[in-house]
């Protein structure tokens, strides 16, 4: 059988702020079209763990493998690992799309602006070349009509349809979601899952945060458990779902379905 390739592989991350040690050695790989669900509590290190992958936060152990390429580290003045080559970085950035929990839009960029920017500042994409991509991009996420409005114009759940097409025009390799349902009103929820299911249908590659326990069996091929940053437990949605071995990943479960 032809071997999967690995889109992402994540070895032995530690991360510590001063003397708190929140994230102990955390390896994770996901294939090529994977869905990775993180699940874990408050305060366990989800947000910290996606945030190491592309170095918003500097972790201060691990290695970081996108589709085959290790990321250059070296030690920082402060013990924390900084990039040794900054074009690599801004390229294996662009590897990586991120969605984040608000939204992050521009609030003084139009929604089209918004798309734009980063395809014609990074990947040099001429504007009507970085347009005509973003416009397919709204039509794909059902706000083609809204382009040329201002995200204050738009509801959560839209602007968080908007925040994913921005990252879809980088055309990344990995999509990391960190908790995107998470600030919105209930009945605005659906409209965001639909489109990432629909982006998990097609074969991205996608780490998702979240709480959306309902979800993240429906779409994930691994579930992974966060626990003190640790991961607790591991495996397909059968198993961390229906029969988790471990007595905390029972305990969340019951408390979270
Ligand atoms: P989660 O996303 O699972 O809720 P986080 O990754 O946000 O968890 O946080 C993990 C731990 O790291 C928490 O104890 C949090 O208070 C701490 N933490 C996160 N960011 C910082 C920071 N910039 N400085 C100090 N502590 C932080
Ligand atoms: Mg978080």
């Amino acid at each position: 059988m032809e071997q999967k390739k690995t889109a992402l592989e994540l070895v032995d991350i530690h991360k510590s702020y001063g003397t708190l040690e929140v994230l102990k050695g955390v390896s994770l790989s996901a294939g090529d079209g994977e869905v990775i669900s993180i699940l874990g509590s408050s305060g366990s290190g989800k947000s910290t763990l996606l945030r190491c992958i592309n170095l918003l936060e500097r972790p201060s152990k691990g290695r970081i493998i996108i589709s085959g390429e290790e990321l250059a580290l070296e030690s920082g003045k402060d013990g924390d690992l900084k990039a040794s080559n900054s074009r690599q970085l801004e390229r294996m950035r662009s590897e990586i799309g991120f969605v984040f929990q608000n939204f992050n839009l521009w609030p003084h960029k139009s929604i089209i602006d918004n798309i734009i920017e980063a395809p014609t500042q990074v990947l040099k994409l001429s504007r009507d070349e970085a347009i005509a991509r973003a416009e397919k991009l709204l039509e794909r996420v059902g706000l083609y009509d809204k382009r040329n409005v201002y995200p204050a114009n738009l509801s959560g759940g839209q602007q968080q349809r908007i925040a994913i097409a921005r990252a879809l025009a980088m055309e990344p390799r990995v999509l990391l979601f960190d908790e995107p349902t998470s600030a919105l009103d209930p009945e605005l929820v659906n409209e965001v899952l639909a489109v990432m299911r629909s982006l998990a249908e097609e074969g991205r590659t996608m780490l998702i945060v979240t709480h959306e326990m309902r979800f993240a069996r429906e779409v994930s091929n691994k579930v992974v458990f966060l626990h003190q940053g640790n991961i607790e437990e591991s495996g397909t949605p059968e198993e961390v779902f229906d029969r988790p071995t471990s007595p905390r990943v029972r305990d969340f479960m019951a408390s979270h379905h």
